[in-house]
C-alpha cells in the first residue's frame, strides 16, 4: 500500500482522499481549515502540520485546492510541499488551474528531482464520493503509469492525455461546455415555467430528452428544490472560465457562448449567490424574468 499526502478537503478533497484511505492506503492529510479533516481522520488518516510535513512522509502527494494561487502557496510557499520533495516522489494536482500556473509548479516539483502529474477531474461531488470520477491526466507517461493505480481508485474514467500540460486545456474546455449548458437549461426552464409548466416536470423532461446531458440530470433536483446547495460554486466555475478565456486568448479561439455564460455567471455573484451552486443561473434568470416561484 502506498504512503500517500494529501492537501485540500474542500468539497471535492474530502470523499476523495476518504476513498483512498477506504482502499487501504496510509494517508496524511493537511487542509488550511483543520476542521475539515475530522471525517477523513475518523476515517483512518493522520494530520500533517504542513503541507512540507505531508510532503516529506509521503510517496505520492495530492493536492486539490480551489485555484492557482492557492495551489502556489501550498506547493511553492513557506512550508509548502516543494520543501519536503526530494527525488522520486510524485506530485498529483487534481485541481483546476491554468497551464500558465501548472507550468510554474512543474518547474519547482522538478527541480527537486520529483515528477509532477497534472489530474483534473470531471464530474462532481457525488461522482467523487462514489469514485465515479473522470480523471483528465497529463505528465510524464512512466510516472503516470505508477499513478494510475491510485487513479482507479478515485474514478472510473481515466484518460492519458500528453507529456505537458494537455490536461489543463482539456478541463477548461470541458467546464464551458458544463457552465453554458447550465445557461441554456436556465432560459429553457425559466421560459417554461412562466408559461405555467411545473419546473420538476420539465427538468425530467430536459433530463431524458436528446439534450439531455449527464449533467441535466444530475442538477434535475438541485433546480427543482430552487435552494442550490453548493456542489460546484458560481465562484469556482467564473475562475475557470476566466481561465478559459486566458487560454482562448493564448490560441486565438473566439468564445461567444461562454462569454454570455459568463455575465450570468457575474450577475449570480454581484446578487449574493457566489458561493451558491452555479445552476442557480436558473434563479438568476427567474428574478430578471419577473418570475416568482
Ligand atoms: P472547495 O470546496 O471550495 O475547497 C477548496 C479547498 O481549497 C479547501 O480545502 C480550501 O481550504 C482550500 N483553500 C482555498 N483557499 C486557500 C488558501 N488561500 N490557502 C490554503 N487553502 C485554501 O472547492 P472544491 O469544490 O473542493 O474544488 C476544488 C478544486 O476542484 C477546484 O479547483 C475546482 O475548480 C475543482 N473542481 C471542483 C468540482 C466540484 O464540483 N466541486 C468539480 C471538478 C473540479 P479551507 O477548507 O480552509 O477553505
Amino acid at each position: 500500500m502506498a504512503r500517500i499526502g494529501w492537501i485540500g478537503l474542500g468539497n471535492m478533497g474530502n470523499p476523495m482522499s476518504q476513498n483512498l484511505v477506504k482502499a487501504g492506503h496510509e494517508v496524511i492529510v493537511w487542509n488550511r481549515t483543520k476542521s475539515k479533516a475530522d471525517e477523513v481522520i475518523a476515517a483512518g488518516a493522520t494530520w500533517g502540520a504542513s503541507p512540507k510535513e505531508v510532503a516529506a512522509k509521503s510517496d505520492f502527494i495530492f493536492t486539490m485546492v480551489a485555484d492557482g494561487p492557492t495551489l502556489h502557496a501550498v506547493t511553492l510557499g513557506k512550508d509548502s510541499i516543494v520543501e519536503g520533495l526530494s527525488a522520486g516522489k510524485i506530485v498529483i494536482d487534481m485541481s483546476t488551474v491554468s497551464p500558465a500556473e501548472s507550468e510554474k509548479v512543474n518547474e519547482a516539483v522538478e527541480s527537486k528531482g520529483a515528477k509532477l502529474i497534472r489530474g483534473p477531474v470531471t464530474g462532481s461531488t457525488v461522482l467523487a464520493q462514489n469514485a465515479g470520477l473522470g480523471i483528465l491526466a497529463s505528465g510524464d507517461k512512466a510516472t503516470y503509469d505508477k499513478v494510475l493505480p491510485l487513479f482507479e481508485t478515485l474514478g472510473k474514467n481515466q484518460f492519458y492525455l500528453g507529456s505537458g500540460e494537455e490536461a489543463r486545456v482539456l478541463k477548461l474546455a470541458i467546464n464551458t461546455m458544463i457552465a453554458s449548458t447550465m445557461q441554456i437549461q436556465a432560459e429553457a426552464v425559466v421560459l417554461s415555467e412562466k408559461a405555467g409548466l411545473d419546473v420538476g416536470q420539465v427538468c425530467e423532461v430536459i433530463a431524458g430528452s436528446a439534450v439531455g446531458s449527464p449533467l441535466c440530470g444530475y442538477k434535475k433536483a438541485v433546480i427543482t428544490e430552487g435552494v442550490y446547495a453548493p456542489a460546484f460554486s458560481v465562484k469556482l466555475m467564473m475562475k475557470d472560465l476566466d481561465l478559459a478565456f486566458e487560454a482562448a486568448k493564448q490560441y486565438g479561439v473566439p468564445m461567444t457562448a461562454t462569454a454570455i455564460t459568463r455575465q450570468s455567471l457575474a450577475a449570480a455573484a454581484a446578487t449574493g449567490r457566489a458561493e451558491k451552486d452555479f445552476s442557480v443561473l436558473t434563479q438568476v434568470l427567474e428574478d430578471a424574468s419577473g418570475y416568482k416561484r
